[in-house]
């Protein structure tokens, strides 16, 4: 029987998967169950970070919490501790939440369909998808930026993303196959990730070669086109490492962020509200008056939306005055869900940088 391009696409990108397939530590061995609570960790936690880095946090999740109850359980804070250097701390809230919601609503158990899942918390479009192919092998169109770049170098796309974004998941969709919508899911993931990559594409050894249209025009290292971005603005701000003499040794004052807005919930060296005004007022925040001196060069950090400069003010408390905050022996300090930007912080306040 003759196959439909669809069919053709499918086949092509299957067979190539099962010889090259990525071993990846949350992706079952081929023709074992998935684990669909490694499936959603592991999702959670790759958006917007390498897999290289996800690895490791992976593998200390899964020590501490084996199963969604485990981590239902857990203090929030501790969550918010292992997920300290990924960034995003809004999604290991989330994350917390819908283990909850995953115990509370479906006994411990994920549902498989997509609506279901995308009725948790901190699960949207793309991760119910993913789930819901991965874990359940249900027929859901997963589009990840490797999709995105895929398709849209297959049908030679030329309408920049974001706009293209509808066509690429329509494209996607009549593609997506009924039966390994798992596997095929993640063979295109791992087809954008390992021979369709943002440069260089090695349409030599592609199974969609034959198909390309990008390819064919030998246009496909210009694609996908990309509407310019904005330029990132400048926030200025800032931070006061404050110490004494506590009673077990040297300690520093953190303070806990409100739990809305950015790095909510999480833990900080006390600083000013951070503004795109580089003259405002940061001293009236200082969380004593004591005699401050400034660390040479500020710490820089680039979040998704805006750049930070901080100055960092080092002081030191002599009496036992009534402080806004908490006090952190030094020695102590890893036990704190502190955010890359604070660590950058501690490293300059301590002259580490
Ligand atoms: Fe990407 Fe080249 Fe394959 Fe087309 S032929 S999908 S551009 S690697």
């Amino acid at each position: 029987m003759t196959k439909t391009p669809a069919q053709t696409l499918q086949s092509d990108l299957l067979d190539w998967y099962d010889r090259h397939r990525r071993i990846l530590p949350w992706r079952a061995l081929p023709g074992a169950p998935a684990d669909p609570y490694a499936v959603w960790l592991s999702e959670i936690m790759l958006q917007q970070t390498t897999v290289a880095t996800v690895k490791g946090y992976f593998a200390r999740f899964l020590a501490r919490w084996p199963t969604v109850a485990d981590l239902a359980a857990a203090p929030l804070d501790d969550v918010l501790t292992e997920w300290a250097g990924l960034g995003y701390y809004a999604r290991a809230r989330n994350l917390h939440k819908c283990a909850n919601a995953v115990v509370e609503r479906h006994g411990g158990r994920f549902p498989s369909e997509e609506a279901a899942l995308l009725a948790l918390p901190g699960i949207g479009r793309y991760t119910a998808a993913a789930v819901a192919a991965i874990a359940f092998d249900r027929q859901a169109t997963v589009v990840d930026g490797n999709v995105e770049r895929v398709i849209s170098r297959l049908h030679a796309i030329q309408d920049p993303l974001p706009d293209s974004r509808p066509e690429i998941y329509r494209r996607a969709a009549e593609i997506t196959p009924v039966r390994r919508a798992g596997d095929f899911a993640q063979a295109m993931m791992d087809l954008g990730a390992t021979v369709c990559t943002p440069r260089n594409p090695s349409c030599m050894v592609c199974p969609w070669s034959a198909h390309c249209a990008a390819r064919i025009a030998g246009i496909a290292g210009e694609l996908p086109h990309k509407k310019d971005k904005k330029p990132r603005p400048t926030r200025y701000g800032m931070a006061f490492w404050l110490e004494r003499e506590g009673v077990g040794g040297r300690e520093v004052l953190l303070r806990r962020r409100p739990e809305e807005g950015l790095l909510g919930g999480m833990m900080e060296i006390p600083s000013s509200p951070w503004t795109e005004d580089d003259a405002a007022d940061g001293w009236s925040h200082a969380p004593a008056q004591v005699a401050w001196e400034a660390v040479d060069e500020p710490v820089i950090h680039v979040f998704t939306h805006f750049r930070l400069e901080l100055d960092v003010m080092r002081g030191a408390m002599l009496g036992r005055g009534p402080v806004d905050g908490v006090w952190a022996r030094l020695d102590r300090l890893k036990d704190y869900a502190l955010p890359t930007v604070m660590t950058k912080v501690v490293k300059a306040a301590r002259g580490k940088a």
